[in-house]
């Protein structure tokens, strides 16, 4: 295959059908590949997810496109979906689509010709020009780019998505990292590969919700940076330094006061504050550390990031294009029809 698109799927049953009608309609594109497979990974769905991806292994007919799909045991997180997908895409060239209708496919195919006419890039990602967010949201968002870029160790551009399409090399480089914790912005940039950015406006979703809250974003983010830097270790080292010089320097202006000018410093105020200051200090440092050894402790199980209930493929196609029942590789068959 010449290109694989890895589709991660959480409770998308009402998005499946029209993305791939869209992907086979641009399939006509002088920029489509060849070959193509559609991975679509059902991230443990609660609704008809994975039914109709099976569906879509009845009613794609295209002689030239495959559907492979991977349910996973439960939900796993996009991440880990992802990571499933990689593992069990054939192309020569893979790219990761979300399957809302937010991102086109026929950007990922503008993303494939730009890899196959130079050979020199090893992968394309598309940015985000426009976001459709509130302005707390894109401030948040704004701030974790400056600050993870900042502090981590590896740059990711702003706005920089999972929206990409790249070589093999670089899915190897990406599977060859076992960790639990997966941060696909983060990994993209750590495994490094020439990278070209192409500007993109994610439509609005199609059906259904977003499945990241205000709260899960933070995580995400916050789990982000502790992956890839260990910076709020060394905050901490600061903090305490910093508290310790402060310290000493109270300590010499009290003594000074008492011992020199001969005030009676008023201790039970002063001791309150400190005690305060300190306590909240050496808690901050405990909930940092906590973070860390956390994780250590659950990759140290060497738990696999996700598992894999089944995985099922479609067979070749018994049809040929020439059916007159088949319309641009495609069984007519409306979702009405379907439904009726
Ligand atoms: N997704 C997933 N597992 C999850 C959450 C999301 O596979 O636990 C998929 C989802 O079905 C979609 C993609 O990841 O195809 C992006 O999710 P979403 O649209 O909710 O995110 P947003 O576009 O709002 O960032
Ligand atoms: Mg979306």
């Amino acid at each position: 295959m010449e290109l694989s698109l890895i589709i991660p799927c959480h409770n998308e049953a009402e998005n499946i059908h029209p993305f791939v009608e869209r992907t086979l309609a641009c399939m006509q594109e002088p920029t489509a590949p060849c070959t193509l497979e559609l991975v679509f990974v059902d991230d443990g769905s609660t609704d008809a997810t994975f039914a109709k991806i099976m569906q879509m292994m009845d009613d794609v007919l295209h002689p030239h496109v495959r559907v492979k799909g991977i349910e996973l045991s439960r939900n796993f997180g996009k991440e880990s979906a992802m990571l499933a997908g990689l593992s069990n895409a054939s192309g020569q060239m893979l790219g990761f689509i979300d399957a809302d209708m937010q991102q086109d496919p026929a950007i990922s195919f503008e993303m494939f010709a730009y890899l196959k006419d130079h050979p020199d890039t090893d992968c394309v990602a598309a940015v985000q020009e426009e976001r459709h967010e509130g302005a707390v949201l894109k401030w948040f968002k704004h701030r974790f780019y400056k600050a993870f870029n900042a502090v981590g160790d590896v740059e990711i551009p702003a706005n920089a998505s999972d929206f990409r399409v790249f070589r093999r090399n670089v899915a190897c480089a990406l599977m060859s990292m076992p960790e639990y914790f997966r941060f696909s912005k983060g990994l993209f940039a750590w495994v490094g590969f020439r990278t070209h950015t192409i500007p993109y406006k994610p439509a609005k979703r199609h059906a259904g919700n977003t499945s990241w809250s205000f709260k899960s974003l933070l995580s995400y983010a916050f789990g982000g940076i502790v992956s890839f830097t260990t910076w709020p270790l060394r905050l901490i080292l600061y903090l305490g330094l910093l508290t310790s010089v402060v310290s000493i320097a109270y300590l010499i202006v009290v003594l000074f006061e008492y011992l020199i000018v001969g005030i009676n410093v008023p201790g039970y105020p002063t001791l309150v504050c400190l005690i305060l200051l300190f306590f909240g200090i050496v808690m901050l440092a405990l909930g940092i550390f906590g973070e860390y050894l956390g994780r250590i402790y659950i990759e140290g199980k060497h738990r696999p990031p996700y598992i894999a209930r089944r995985v099922i493929e479609q067979e070749a196609p018994s049809a040929c294009v020439e059916d007159p029942d088949i319309t641009q590789g495609w069984r007519a068959v409306s979702e009405d029809d379907r439904s009726a």
